[in-house]
């Protein structure tokens, strides 16, 4: 879906832009848990487009916190 791509943004803003050993939930501005919770709000509206990208950004922080608990038991 594109509008992960939105959220992906979020990783060109940290330096360095990817680093395996570290968390990306709650560290990006994008990926906090009331990123997270604003997504869930908007999920509400009555907008497709609205819910697609937030979908897509939900969806997204999913994929980054099982990156994580994959760091945290292989760590
Ligand atoms: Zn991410």
């Amino acid at each position: 879906m594109m509008s992960t791509i939105v959220i992906d943004l979020d990783h060109l803003l940290a330096d360095p832009i990817f680093d395996p050993d570290r968390c990306s939930i709650g560290f990006h501005p994008l990926h906090t848990i009331w990123a997270a919770i604003a997504y869930g709000l908007l999920l509400a509206i009555q907008s497709w487009k609205l819910r697609a990208i937030c979908a897509g950004c939900l969806w997204h922080l999913c994929t980054d916190a099982f990156d994580c608990l994959i760091g945290w038991v292989w760590a």
